[in-house]
């Protein structure tokens, strides 16, 4: 499960950092963030996101990216607002096959950096307005890649397809945002979604689309090239 704007206080600690630099599941989880960022060509989401981060004046940099035991955090990583960076938990991708990380740290770190994206460009407070988070948590997981369909999903079920993708966004954000508020009610919570889901699930900034899938993505990312003449 990809998770979360971070608060900075209860999930994080002087300790923990110190202890973690020298585990070793500490230095495996860098060395999958690492790989994933060496490989980011590959990826039209993070191409994407990097890219429309640098120009909205917000450059990602390596002291953005923070390797750390989450403790009591029940997430792969977090966006921790305060301090701009970007979490990643040890404790969950030291534990799992190589194959399996290097998948999970491309969707966190995508669903984070549309949280970073989404602080970037306007006045989002994380930590005082429910509506901002929950509007963020339905963008991360629409642009993210989670909820992504297989690839050439045949096209005469695609309304299927894309009700499919919107319930698994719903429920990702839902997760989410219960997550960092677990004082709402789950009935609360789903009446404010659904008062938000229309308008945050169209805000497709920057993609031009949802991607539904990867070929969705990589149209998206020709699309950005064009838009922004992006050459690197
Ligand atoms: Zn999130």
């Amino acid at each position: 499960m990809v998770e979360d704007i971070m608060s900075s206080t209860d999930t994080r600690g002087a300790q923990s950092h110190r202890e973690s630099r020298e585990s070793r599941a500490y230095t495996e989880t860098c060395e999958i963030l690492n790989e994933t960022l060496s490989s980011k060509r590959e990826s039209p989401f993070l191409r994407i996101l990097l890219h429309a981060m640098e120009s909205q004046g917000c450059a990602v940099l390596p002291k953005h990216f923070v390797v750390e035991d989450c403790k009591s955090f029940d997430g792969y990583g977090g966006f921790d607002a305060a301090n701009n960076e970007i979490v990643l938990c040890e404790n969950k991708f030291a534990s799992m096959s190589r194959k399996r990380a290097l998948k999970e740290m491309h969707s966190t770190l995508a669903h984070e950096l549309v949280h970073a994206f989404d602080h970037c460009r306007g006045n989002v407070d994380f930590y005082n307005n429910p509506k901002h988070v929950m509007c963020s948590e339905i963008r991360a997981a629409a642009l993210s890649g989670q909820c992504m369909l297989a690839n050439n999903f045949p096209s005469a079920v695609f309304g299927k397809s894309r009700r499919g993708h919107q319930r698994c966004v719903k429920s990702q954000a839902l997760r989410s945002f219960k997550s960092l508020h677990p004082e709402w009610s789950m009935e609360k919570s789903v009446i404010l979604i659904d008062e938000l889901f229309t308008k945050c699930y169209k805000d497709t900034e920057p993609f031009d689309r949802i991607p539904l899938s990867m070929n969705d993505a990589r149209l998206a990312f020709k699309a950005y090239q064009s838009r922004n003449r992006y050459d690197p």
